[in-house]
């Protein structure tokens, strides 16, 4: 085989690495690892046994359709089963969501700082990022947005909350920006921490799908729901957008375990949901206290808090890590923060009172 293209080798090395949230090393003075936004509950015990019947099969392929945890799911949300698609991970359907509808010359829009995986999975189809600033308060600035809608535009994701300031965007200002948004171009609701919002006046993004034919709805199974090793997400959408991603689907990209843990996660809503509402007080205790302290913290409706340090976020990261937390900086911004265990956010606290 010849050596790869010039052209190709050239592509490739532009394309940014995905930088994931660093690991608790073993042995190392870090114990906790707050730097993935993951969910410090171990799987629920009659999960974890579905998981290991569904182990003794894995020399077959999974269902490539899903159909269980389709069916599951449309039920779940009231729609029908053609407006359904899932994927590995929801990172997946959104690299999916990109490739089905954007190339070279098409633009994609969204907020920045937001989640570090969109220029890259733009970049990979070969369309332009259009970043759009937050506001100085942290919060997506969709007048803003609106602006930026060219011709070329083909996709828009709306992070909410934002990934990593953890902000929303509420019902009336999502209802007016829709109403500007073209219909022949895709809006992503990326709602990977649905489940951890409180604030009445943030809309479930399933309200605006049912009558807008350009809405994408995104959700995951890896937060709330404490399968982030087990990689499933899924869309929701009218076709063609649902049809398109069930066709550009990667062929039995959601193991059987995935399948099997997702569908009994769901059935364990009652559980897992009791679980998200301990981290919520969580939340409020870790965003008290730095306020207390006397730090200015967004309004986090997520499963993490964003804490601007600029010039001292690696000094706080390594600080945080000394004291035995990983979390997950930016250099030159601030910190991203998950909301963990107790005696975790506890040590993070401790940090960050020693930087006031
Ligand atoms: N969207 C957002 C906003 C996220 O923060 C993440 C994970 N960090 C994802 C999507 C992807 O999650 P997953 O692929 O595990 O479903």
């Amino acid at each position: 085989m010849s050596e790869t293209s010039p052209k190709l080798r050239a592509e490739l090395e532009g394309i940014p690495t995905y930088k994931p949230g660093k690991p608790a090393a073993a042995g190392g003075p870090v114990a906790y690892k707050l730097s993935s936004n993951e969910n410090p509950y171990p799987p629920l015990p009659g999960v974890m046994e579905t998981v290991t019947a569904a182990a003794g099969s894995f020399n077959r392929y999974p269902d490539m359709a899903c159909t269980a945890l389709m069916n599951e799911l449309s039920e779940r949300f009231g729609v029908p089963l053609s407006h359904l698609s899932t994927g590995t991970g929801s990172v997946g359907v959104a690299q999916q969501l990109i490739q089905a509808t954007s190339g070279p010359g098409d633009e994609v829009i969204y907020a920045w700082r937001s989640f570090e995986a969109y220029p890259i999975i733009t970049q990979i189809s070969g369309a332009t990022s259009v970043q759009v600033p937050l506001t100085s308060g942290d919060v997506h600035d969709l007048d803003a947005m609106a602006e930026a809608i060219t011709d070329r535009t083909r996709l828009i994701f709306v992070c909410n909350p934002n990934n990593p300031t953890g902000t929303v965007v509420r019902r009336a200002e999502l209802e007016r920006f829709l109403d500007r948004v073209p219909g022949d171009v895709l809006v992503v609701l990326d709602e990977a921490y649905r489940e951890f919002i409180r604030d009445p006046e943030v809309p479930d993004g399933v309200e605006f799908y049912r009558d807008r034919p350009n809405v994408c709805v995104l959700r995951t199974f890896s937060k709330a729901y404490g399968l982030a090793g087990l990689r499933v997400g899924f869309a929701i959408a009218h076709e063609p957008v649902a049809a398109a991603l069930r066709k550009t689907a990667v062929p039995f990209g959601v193991s059987q375990l995935a399948q099997e843990a997702a569908i009994a996660s769901l059935r364990a809503e009652d559980e897992l949901f009791g679980r998200v509402g301990s981290l919520v007080c969580e939340r409020t205790r870790v965003v008290d206290g730095l306020r207390a302290q006397g730090w200015t913290v967004p309004e986090t409706q997520a499963n993490f808090v964003w804490l601007r340090l600029g010039e001292r976020t690696v000094a706080f990261a390594e600080a945080c890590e000394q004291a035995g937390v990983v979390i997950r900086p930016f250099p030159g911004e601030g910190v991203r923060v998950t909301v963990g265990e107790t005696e975790a956010n506890d040590i993070f606290l401790k940090v960050a009172e020693g930087f006031r």
